[in-house]
């Protein structure tokens, strides 16, 4: 693969892409919290809820490129080509979210998403020989590329235990989303209550629901109850 996943040059398009990035939020290290345009504090769900909204409008750009795929109106190289490029930005501002910008990301941090970004791209290599030797429908086609915009949750997962963990939270607890399908992993880890960080996994791995998950994470200083 000739596209580079260095650390360097992904720090380099998150430089090209900050003036977007960055515009529905700041991240305040002193105090360990987000901040909006007009300098309020932004809650932990409001954060969330960039995020999801963001990997909403990433399926959908995804979902109209595949369908494009499928009436056969781009090929197969340009699919694929499109939606690395959605991939590697989405999973680039999801791991800024999560670290809390660009001076939280340091180079194990852009080696992290360089490696996430290394796997989707593989995944997606299998997924365009599928679709080559025509083994997938339409419908589970573009079922199957949504669950690459789910995954874009997990880089910002990533990204936020550790900007947590810089600020001393050493505990964390898996939160069931109250609108979602859990599956039984996620249900017995949410069950697990408080334990310290790196116990559970991160939502959306080590589980059934996989992509799907639409579990959180909710982290607290060895102090508090
Ligand atoms: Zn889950």
């Amino acid at each position: 693969m000739s596209e580079e996943l260095s650390p360097v040059s992904l720090l380099a398009e998150a430089v090209l892409l900050s003036t977007r990035l960055d515009e529905d939020w700041s991240y305040d290290p002193r105090t360990g919290r987000y901040r909006a345009t007009n300098g309020r504090f932004l809650s932990g769900k409001t954060v969330e809820a960039i995020v999801d909204g963001r990997i909403n409008s990433l399926k959908t750009k995804l979902r109209t490129l595949t369908a494009s795929l499928i009436d056969n109106s781009v090929s197969i190289e340009q699919w694929q080509v499109q939606t690395r490029a959605l991939l590697k930005t989405a999973h680039i501002q999801a791991a800024l979210v999560g670290n809390g910008g660009q001076q939280g990301m340091d180079a194990a941090a852009w080696g992290r998403v360089g490696w996430r970004l290394r796997e989707e791209y593989r995944y997606l290599e299998g997924f365009a020989k599928d679709l080559l030797e025509q083994r997938v429908s339409a419908p589970m086609a573009l079922a199957r590329i949504s669950l690459y915009g789910d995954s874009v949750r997990g880089s910002y997962w990533t990204g936020t235990t550790i900007r947590q963990e810089k600020q001393g939270y050493t505990l964390m607890r898996r939160i069931l989303d109250p609108q979602a399908q859990h599956c039984e992993d996620c249900i017995r880890y949410a069950a697990a209550g408080m334990v310290s960080v790196g116990v559970l996994p991160m939502p959306g791995q080590r589980c059934a629901c996989r992509a799907r998950c639409r579990c959180t994470v909710k982290y607290y200083r060895s102090q508090m109850p």
